[in-house]
């Protein structure tokens, strides 16, 4: 289980996210509401251990603080993140982006069984394994990204904004991925804009607000708060 207490982040004097506390735990899917500059990447980044700011608090997976370690060793602890905008490799094939995910000591000795897991959860990225990768379409490389953050043999997915770009179609997709990867036992922290699909598809939601998290509950009750609605689903 991923727990984070009383985590803060600061950017000089700017508090961009205090006493944040929060759990995943395996199969579940937590997502992050909250408007721009609430923090939210920050909080990804904060755990991943690539976070530009001051941290204070605390991270731990299973028990074990990862808070101040390096972005490897958080990895190695099982923790992947796919970020914004999912930096795939664009001239590498499919294969060869997954191949990358999976050189993490913690996955380095499975890759041929990683990739076969994957790829059976995934067909269409054995069907386009040879393919350049920048020659997919935005949701079949958010699947690349996707993948290749599973090589790592995660125990937690943190996705930043996966839905971005994408067409509602192709993000109805997306997001059905992540149910199968939920279902696979992987606990995942979702950030995202799109709020009404991601609570959709979630467990539980944390609405963040400048910084502090306001309030906490399962996916449904916040998707048929009206108060939630008017604030993150548009009045929907
Ligand atoms: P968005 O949805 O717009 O991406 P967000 O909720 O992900 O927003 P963050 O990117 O976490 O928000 O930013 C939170 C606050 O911290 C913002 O006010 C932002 O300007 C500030 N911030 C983020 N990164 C840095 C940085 N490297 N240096 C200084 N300030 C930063």
């Amino acid at each position: 289980m991923l727990e984070v207490q009383e985590l803060s982040v600061r950017y000089g004097k700017h508090i961009a996210l205090e006493s944040v506390g929060l759990r995943v735990k395996p199969g579940e899917i937590v997502v992050i509401l909250g408007a721009n500059g609430a923090g939210k990447s920050t909080l990804l980044k904060a755990i991943a251990g690539i976070c530009e700011g001051q941290t204070s608090g605390s991270v731990s997976i299973d028990g074990e603080p990862v808070l101040g370690l390096p972005a490897h060793k958080v990895v190695d602890r099982g923790i992947a993140l796919v970020p914004e905008g999912r930096g795939i490799f664009g001239e590498l094939t499919v294969r060869e982006n997954l191949v990358l995910g999976g050189n993490p000591a913690r996955a380095r000795d499975e890759v041929q069984a990683n990739l076969d897991r994957l790829t059976t959860l995934f067909p269409k990225l054995r069907e386009r394994a040879g393919q350049a990768a920048r020659t997919m379409s935005g949701g079949e490389q958010q699947m690349v990204a996707i993948g290749r953050a599973m090589m790592s043999n995660p125990e937690i997915l943190m996705l930043d904004e996966p839905s971005l770009g994408l067409s509602p179609l192709l993000a109805k997709d997306l997001f059905q991925t992540l149910k199968t990867v939920r279902d696979a036992g992987l606990g995942i922290l979702l950030v995202e804009q799109n709020a009404k699909l991601s609570l959709s598809i979630a467990d539980r939601g944390y609405l963040l607000e400048n910084g502090r998290i306001l309030r906490e509950d399962k996916a449904q009750v916040l998707l048929h708060d009206p108060a939630v609605q008017a604030a993150y689903l548009g009045g929907a």
